[in-house]
């Protein structure tokens, strides 16, 4: 099969599988060891107050694993523009 396009590429990855795999792998969340993760707040920041938060289940959009409220890591992100 002559792949000429992105769309052709994409086809030939669904048709063996793969998507699932690569959408997997995009989107995998990393260690709190990577975000320089800590249970406390750093300078008034803190997860609670972070876009990536999900206070439902304490958990975190980029960090694996049960995520502190009062928590904080070097991904923080308010959502306001700095
Ligand atoms: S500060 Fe870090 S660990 Fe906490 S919610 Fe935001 S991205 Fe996740």
């Amino acid at each position: 099969m002559k792949l000429e396009t992105r769309r052709d590429l994409l086809k030939s990855l669904a048709a063996l599988g793969l998507m699932g795999f690569m959408t997997t792998a995009a989107f995998a969340k990393g260690t709190k060891k990577q975000s320089a993760y800590q249970d406390s707040p750093k300078n008034g920041e803190t997860c609670k107050n972070c876009v990536h938060f999900l206070s439902k289940t304490n958990e975190c959009k980029l960090v694996e694993g049960s995520i502190a409220s009062e928590g904080w890591c070097n991904l923080y992100n308010d959502g306001k523009a700095k």
